[in-house]
């Protein structure tokens, strides 16, 4: 073979474009399902989970709508929709059973400490908000997910369940706060890592500084993919097939789906926002915060730039973050191109992106304050929260990018906040777009995916889904499993 052609490998059935928690999990589902099957994670940088999946690139919240007042907006009506909140919270529970089952059976290696319980807690302030978190609590504790959560309105209440909230705080104002013990932090670094590790175990193939470049579908509904070695002496870009692919690079979906051709990406477009966290690791400050507080968001901040004081546990250490604080980059990776968004501009999107352009000013506005805000502003929206806040002990540290979607919509085109995945009619490529809430919904995202894109296989798959997930068939989740584990250390409780 000259140098430089292409040499085509063997076929695969199942080819994943990006090693983050969205193909980590789908190598953990399908190596299980299908032992027999093909499967290879291709992953662009020289480690897997180094993007949006890595533990210092998100907050780790394991959303379960339990904090965040994004999920429950409240209506013309003044009551409060708890829709949203419901969908999540029950998506979160197959996440957490899936990652239990896999502790157990001994399949993380290195992750079993993943998962920390944190109680989520929301505090407001003014008597307007004091109100709406009094009713979102009413509407909540209605249903059974949500019995449990606690709500105060007493400054004394509030500093036991987070001392740093009250310290120094005037006392001339309305607060109030509810409590869900049993809240999460998550590092999703060392989740996509062990998960990873556990598929190559049964057979899936990791291979690292190696980028997808191009998909053509070939005539047999089969995939063509071009790889190109990213290593220094890396070899010439190879062509494997492939009877499914999954894109699941984060930031760099749009691009590659574009590049399919499927004709279900047309029209979307994404719109990067970066952002960037206070973190400390001071012993004098992280030992006087157990908790993921959660805040309203600014007018006109989007759903996810909500400010939260956040108890944080990585590679087994403790930490706090503060943010994030919003910034703009047209790169739709942290270690991606200037180029992204401009590359990303395709004839069919154009009006949907310009529609939103013009109809989200207050967003506009949001982001120009966000970027230009010093250190001294930042320090502010800190103290907000812990009036003592020295910010000699607080660091900057750049958070991953997201790609909001743009599509097709009223007015000609709509910007989302959520996550969506784009299947083609046929079910043999899928891929996802958007961020949140992301990570902690990766496992009912994908099982969405199993479902769009293999629905001959459902039969056979449910069963043995059933059994990892228990709620999946309407079951009850093992509670004694459950305390088994937390008294044991191990997945959660376990620091
Ligand atoms: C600031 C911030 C805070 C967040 N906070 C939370 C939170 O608290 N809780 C939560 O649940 N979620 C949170 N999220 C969302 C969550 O991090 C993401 O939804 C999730 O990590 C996305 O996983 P992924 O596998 O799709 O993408 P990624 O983790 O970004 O992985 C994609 C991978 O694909 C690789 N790749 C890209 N292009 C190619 C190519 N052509 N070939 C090969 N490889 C490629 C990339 O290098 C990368 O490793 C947050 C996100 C951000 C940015």
């Amino acid at each position: 073979m000259a140098p430089g052609e292409h040499e085509t490998a063997a076929d695969v059935d199942v080819l994943l474009v990006g090693g983050g928690i969205m193909s980590a999990t789908l190598a953990s589902l399908l190596s299980t399902l299908e032992p027999g099957w093909r499967i290879e994670v291709h992953e662009r940088l020289d480690a897997p989970a180094l993007e949006s999946s890595n533990a210092w690139n998100n907050a780790g919240t394991g959303h379960a709508a339990l904090c965040e007042l994004n999920y429950t907006p409240q209506r013309a009506d003044g009551t409060v929709d708890v829709t949203k909140a419901v969908t999540i919270n029950e998506q979160y529970e197959l996440s957490r059973e899936l990652w239990h089952h896999l502790a157990a059976a001994g399949r993380l290696p290195g992750g079993e400490d993943a998962v920390t319980t944190t109680p989520h807690l929301t505090f407001v302030r003014g008597a307007q908000d004091v109100e709406f978190l009094r009713r979102r609590w009413e509407a909540l504790r209605a249903h059974r997910l949500f019995a449990d959560l606690e709500f105060t309105t007493d400054p004394a209440v509030i500093a036991r369940w987070a001392p740093l909230l009250m310290a120094d705080r005037a006392d001339d104002e309305p607060v109030a706060a509810t409590r869900a013990a049993w809240g999460t932090d998550v590092d999703f670094g060392s989740l996509t890592r062990a998960m990873l590790a556990d598929a190559v175990e049964r057979g899936a193939t990791l291979h690292t500084s190696s980028e997808v470049t191009r998909l053509k579908r070939l005539r047999d509904g089969r995939w063509r993919v071009t790889v190109a070695d990213r290593r220094w002496n890396g070899r010439p870009p190879r062509t494997t097939t492939a009877r499914f692919v999954f894109v699941g690079a984060g930031g760099g979906a749009l691009h590659l789906l574009q590049r399919s051709r499927i004709k279900e990406i047309r029209g979307y477009a994404g719109f990067p926002i970066s952002g960037q966290f206070l973190r400390t690791t001071a012993p004098h400050v992280v030992d006087q915060h157990r908790a993921k507080v959660y805040g309203k968001a600014a007018i006109g901040a989007p759903p996810m730039s909500v400010p939260h004081l956040d108890a944080r546990v990585v590679d087994g250490r403790r930490a706090l973050m503060f943010g994030p604080y919003a910034g703009w980059s047209m790169k739709f990776l942290k270690r991606g191109s200037w180029t992204d968004l401009l590359r990303s501009v395709r004839p069919a999107n154009l009006v949907p992106m310009l529609a939103v352009g013009m109809r989200n000013l207050d967003l506009l506005t949001y982001l120009i304050r966000e970027v230009t805000a010093g250190d001294t502003a930042r320090l502010r929206t800190l103290r907000a929260y812990m009036p003592t806040a020295d910010p000699r002990d607080w660091e900057l540290v750049t958070a991953g990018q997201r790609v909001q979607v743009i599509k097709r919509g009223k007015g000609g085109g709509v910007l989302e906040f959520g996550t969506e995945l784009v299947a083609s009619a046929d079910g043999s490529i899928a891929g996802l777009l958007g961020a949140s809430p992301g990570a902690s919904t990766a496992v009912a995202t994908m099982l969405d995916l199993l479902d769009r894109c293999f629905p001959e296989r459902a039969d056979t798959w449910r069963p043995r889904l059933q059994q990892l997930m228990p709620s999946l068939g309407g079951g009850e989740w093992d509670a004694a499993l459950e305390r088994q584990l937390v008294d044991d250390g191990t997945l959660t409780g376990g620091h």
